[in-house]
């Protein structure tokens, strides 16, 4: 199911796309979303220009006796695009995270670099467990060995 309707921006509560800019009718009666323009567009609300894109930093991750860990998280929409059809091309929209570490693990732990792109769908399943049956986890706690 479709909603054309653009949710409020969390700075000034008005749409966040310009819904009228929006209803564009493609061909064969495919449907009309109102992030279609995030396309080509950076994410920001249409009524105050507020960015619907964020960059955070945050104390985690690996630290050293002289200096302290931290992840720089960057937050932003895109659009996955796949032929499923012969003539089919689906649009689907993902939610990009990346983060940039103070220090990288072994091989196998914590990145320098990471990112992943999910759908809001598993976006929305994941905070679902995390807030949820799997909330320990987010309470766990570093420690350190000191081997001299
Ligand atoms: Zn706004």
């Amino acid at each position: 199911m479709v909603n054309p309707v653009a949710p409020r921006c969390p700075q000034c509560g008005s749409p966040v796309t310009d819904e009228s800019a929006t209803l564009i009718r493609h061909s064969y009666g495919s449907p009309v979303v109102w992030n279609e323009s995030w396309w080509q567009q950076p994410p920001r609300c249409f009524a105050c220009g507020f960015e619907l894109q964020s960059d955070v930093t945050v104390k985690t991750g690996h630290s050293s006796p002289v200096q302290e860990g931290h992840s720089q998280i960057q937050i932003q929409p895109g659009v996955s695009l796949a032929w499923t059809f012969l003539d089919y091309l689906d649009y689907c929209p993902f939610i990009e995270i990346q983060i940039s570490r103070t220090f990288a693990a072994e091989s196998g732990g914590l990145a320098q670099q990471e990112r992943i792109r999910l759908t809001p769908e598993e976006w929305q399943a994941i905070a679902a467990q995390l807030q949820g049956p799997l909330q320990p986890l987010v309470h766990q706690q570093s420690w350190w060995i000191d081997t001299t």
